[in-house]
């Protein structure tokens, strides 16, 4: 072990904590499975100049100042609005549900205030306290655009009915009665100019942190660390012991093409006979750059397999009861901090996974300072 706190997982949350550490005199050694660093983040330029977000889209954007400041020190944030358009039924709409999207779907004209009480009407008000992802639809916007928009892609997207998936999922899109098509509502949006690796490799590049790729490592053979940052599967690190947590997995079919294939980023696909949930053309990320050639990445969502790269933690009721009892494992364990994505099973976005990271990192320096045990869990998990 080339240092005593070592980091599992060279993500934003190992790379923020590594880095906190380094300013402050402490050295780490980061260590990760796969071949580059910044995790499910990690981009490349093709050969035909397009930089790719090789993992899905990634967006960068938030409304935390603190986040947004950090960011920028490591790279070139270029101000981006992402906008997405979604295909149902033969024809292509605006998305997140917007005043554009209601009056195409129902052929109407409406003013927000008349779109407000049309939907208060379509909408059902019986629902109080939504529980599932399909009780926050019904009670947001009604069956008709429930069905058109979310039914299907969230089956496809979660493999699972859309009764059977918490409303926080939903809940993470706007419904808006203006023409704002803005698919976030953070004010701080953009895209790295250069990828998010090098803004990954900025953070790691200290005399106090060491790299190592293509290792994976097992909680045992850290045994002598002083503390761990575990940033992989809170599952993996019990090796399962609870039950594997379930996760999806998205395969991408990669494709070459000129020109503009689609004129957008994202189109998502909405029905669920169109086996694929969005066509991505990353060239779009990057409108500052001009290119000939395109590539596009056409996206299936599926049940992650032993081996599989995990990206989205499901968290169904039968999941929630396995993370609790992981969750008192890991309240019980000592030497190991769990975080980000993975480590603590939430559906977390870049700027949360890095706000948490420089708190986890906060909290290493107080306790340390202070001669206190840190935390297993910074975070609620639950
Ligand atoms: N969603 C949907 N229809 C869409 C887009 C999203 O039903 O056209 C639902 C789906 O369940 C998805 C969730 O909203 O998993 C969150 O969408 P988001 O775009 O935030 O997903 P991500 O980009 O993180 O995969």
């Amino acid at each position: 072990m080339p240092a005593p706190i070592v980091i599992v997982g060279a993500g934003f949350s190992g790379a923020v904590v590594a880095r906190e550490l380094a300013e402050a005199g402490i050295a780490s050694w980061v260590v990760d499975g796969r071949s580059h660093v910044a995790g499910n983040a990690h981009t490349e330029r093709r050969s035909n100049g397009v930089m790719v977000h090789v993992y899905g889209p990634h967006i960068f954007h938030t409304a935390f100042e603190n986040v947004w400041k950090y960011i920028n020190k490591f790279g070139d944030m270029v101000p981006y609005n992402h906008r997405v358009k979604a295909t149902s039924g033969g024809a292509v709409y605006s998305l997140p549900v917007n005043l554009h999207t209601i009056n195409q779907f129902f052929g109407k004209t409406l003013s927000p205030a008349e779109a407000q009480q049309f939907i208060a009407e379509n909408a059902d008000s019986s629902i109080d306290t939504p529980v599932s992802f399909e009780d926050q639809a019904l009670k947001f916007v009604g069956r008709e655009l429930y069905e058109a928009f979310f039914k299907g892609y969230t089956q496809k997207q979660w493999g699972v009915s859309p009764t059977d998936l918490p409303a926080s999922i939903l809940a993470r899109l706007p419904v808006r009665f203006s023409y704002e098509d803005s698919y976030f509502n953070h004010p701080y949006q953009a895209i790295p100019r250069d990828g998010y690796t090098p803004i990954v490799e900025a953070m790691l590049d200290h005399p106090l942190i060491e790299v190592t790729l293509n290792k994976t490592v097992t909680p045992e053979e850290l045994s002598d660390a002083e503390h761990v940052f575990w940033s992989g599967p809170i599952d993996e690190y019990f090796k399962g012991k609870f039950g594997n947590l379930g996760y999806r997995t998205l395969d991408f079919v990669e494709s070459e093409d000129t020109g503009d294939f689609q004129g957008c980023p994202v189109m998502n696909y909405c029905d669920v006979d169109v086996p694929y949930t969005r066509i991505t053309e990353h060239k779009h990320f990057a409108p500052w750059e001009s290119h000939e050639g395109t590539t596009l990445y056409t996206e299936y969502s599926r049940l992650a397999e032993p081996g599989d790269i995990a990206y989205y933690p499901i968290r169904q009721v039968k999941e929630k009861e396995q993370l609790l009892q992981y969750v008192q494992a890991a309240q019980e364990a000592s030497g190991v901090t769990f975080m980000g994505r993975l480590g603590t099973y939430r559906y977390l976005d870049m700027d949360v996974t890095i706000k948490e990271a420089l708190e986890v990192a906060e909290m290493f320096l107080n306790c340390r300072r202070d001669n206190r045990p840190m935390p297993p869990l910074v975070v609620d998990a639950l």
